[in-house]
């Protein structure tokens, strides 16, 4: 028996970094009219140096009470705040964590009204990653250098993401009208946004959205509005191809068009268990020598499907991974069905069966993963929920509830669900509710819930096999 488990998990180490497609994403830019934060800023970054300085000016914030809360990147310092000129005393939350960023809070004397500003001075010392010096945990909230190429992600906190109503997912979730000015290195070139690259001096007046600085040495090309960096021509074609057949048939599936244009970045780094991330409109591959590019069907599908879930369908609830990665991952399942493609659901089905049989011989954990299913009806707080159930087991869920209800009804569950999650704390029943609003009946609920949710059945998603 101990022997049969030592080979199983050995069995299972290769195939797992096979099997598990780790997609990324950070949130993209909501499209409620919020009124805006404004954010002014002047950033002197040194890829030479390994340096970063800023000079910012957030508007439109307004807290009626006198403290405020700010996320910011760890690597960042900062020298002051001031509140409308004025110095302003800044304290770190120690009781609050969040990956690679520190929570500050700050107290003011008086209430902050929208037109207040407050501004801070900012700097930073940076790792460049090389092959003496690896990254082998590469996240998009980290502020780093790869190989000579600078990026920072918005949601890595580049700048003070102020936090209202202690929400941090709120944070990731809005959307910031920009006016920047850049300046780096003489060879560097600078890329802010969807624009073309500038080289050593770039401003950018009055975007909205989110925003990624990317600055070194790198290609760049333009094919009918997408822009690709450091991607071979060959890909390029690829990838254009593959873009606009997944948006046609996501358009038509789900009757919301994606009007907008992606720009595609290659990174090189060391972490072997990322793929990819998306920070509306970028889209960055990791390239980590292990994924070749193997699985870009899925992959760009994936990415893509984003566009609905973390910016059209916003995810406030207990299972938030369950509602953003899970359901980006159905629909791409949902793409590579269509196009006939499935290698990337052909290898998430395979894991099903091996996971199953690990759990048979209560293996729960393998290679530092959790590999336990979970029900989801006893999930409160969205950090229980695993990689491997959420971009694993819960997208065949979803395809198992569509396979019960059909897909125009499965269209119109994901539009109300959506529209009922809003701040929930209790994700699993109004996932039940919003099934019986589109006209699903008890006893089919009742069956979704035993065949899908309460355990592992296999047996249940030989349906599956039939796509293939
Ligand atoms: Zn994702």
């Amino acid at each position: 028996m101990m022997l049969k488990r030592i080979l199983f998990i050995k069995k299972f180490n290769i195939n797992l970094k096979d099997f598990c497609l780790l997609f990324v994403i950070f949130f993209l830019l909501q499209t409620s009219n919020l009124i805006s934060q404004e954010i002014t800023a002047n950033v002197l970054v040194s890829n030479k140096n390994k340096t970063i300085s800023e000079n910012i000016k957030i508007s439109g914030v307004e807290a009626k009470n006198d403290s405020i809360f700010f996320l910011l990147n760890e690597i960042l310092t900062i020298n002051y705040v001031k509140f409308n000129n004025k110095n302003i005393k800044f304290y770190i939350d120690t009781t609050q964590n969040e990956e690679n960023q520190k929570i500050y809070y700050l107290i003011s004397e008086k209430p902050i009204k929208l037109s207040d500003t407050l501004s801070f001075n900012i700097n930073g010392k940076f790792i460049n990653f090389n092959d003496s010096i690896k990254n082998n945990f590469e996240t998009n909230g980290n502020i780093v250098s790869d190989y000579g190429i600078f990026r920072a992600n918005c949601s890595a906190a580049w700048h003070p993401l102020i936090i209202k109503n202690h929400n941090i997912t709120d944070v990731y979730t809005k959307k910031y009208n920009y006016n920047l000015s850049i300046k780096s290195d003489k060879d560097c070139y600078i890329q802010i946004a969807d624009k073309k690259p500038v080289k050593q001096q770039t401003t950018i007046n009055n975007y909205t959205g989110k925003i990624m600085l990317l600055i070194g040495k790198y290609k760049w090309n333009k094919i009918d509005n997408n822009i690709f960096i450091n991607i071979d021509k060959n890909k390029q074609t690829e990838i254009q191809q593959y873009t606009s057949n997944i948006k046609n048939y996501y358009d038509s599936l789900m009757g919301i068009p994606i009007n907008n244009n992606f720009v595609f970045i290659r990174l090189k780094t060391h972490d072997i268990n990322n793929w990819a991330f998306f920070n509306y409109p970028q889209i960055v591959y990791i390239d980590n020598q292990r994924n070749k590019w193997k699985d870009d069907m899925g992959l760009i599908s994936h990415e893509i499907a984003h566009y609905y879930f973390g910016n059209i369908y916003i995810p406030k609830s207990n299972l938030h991974w369950f509602y953003s990665e899970s359901f980006t991952e159905y629909l791409s399942f949902k793409y590579q069905i269509h196009s006939k493609q499935m290698q990337t659901l052909k290898k998430k089905y395979h894991t099903l069966k091996l996971v199953k049989l690990f759990n048979l011989f209560y293996i729960y954990k393998v290679n530092g993963y959790s590999i336990e299913f979970i029900n989801l009806k006893y999930v409160n707080d969205k950090y229980k929920l695993t990689e491997v159930q959420v971009y694993n087991f819960s997208p065949f869920q979803l395809l198992g509830i569509e396979h019960e209800i059909g897909e125009e009804k499965m269209v119109k569950f994901i539009k109300t669900v959506f529209s009922n999650i809003s701040n929930d704390k209790d994700g699993y029943i109004t996932m039940l509710k919003s099934l019986k609003q589109v006209g699903v009946d008890e006893k089919t609920i009742h069956k979704i819930e035993k065949k899908y949710f309460f355990k592992l059945k296999l047996r249940k998603y030989k349906f599956v096999k039939k796509y293939f």
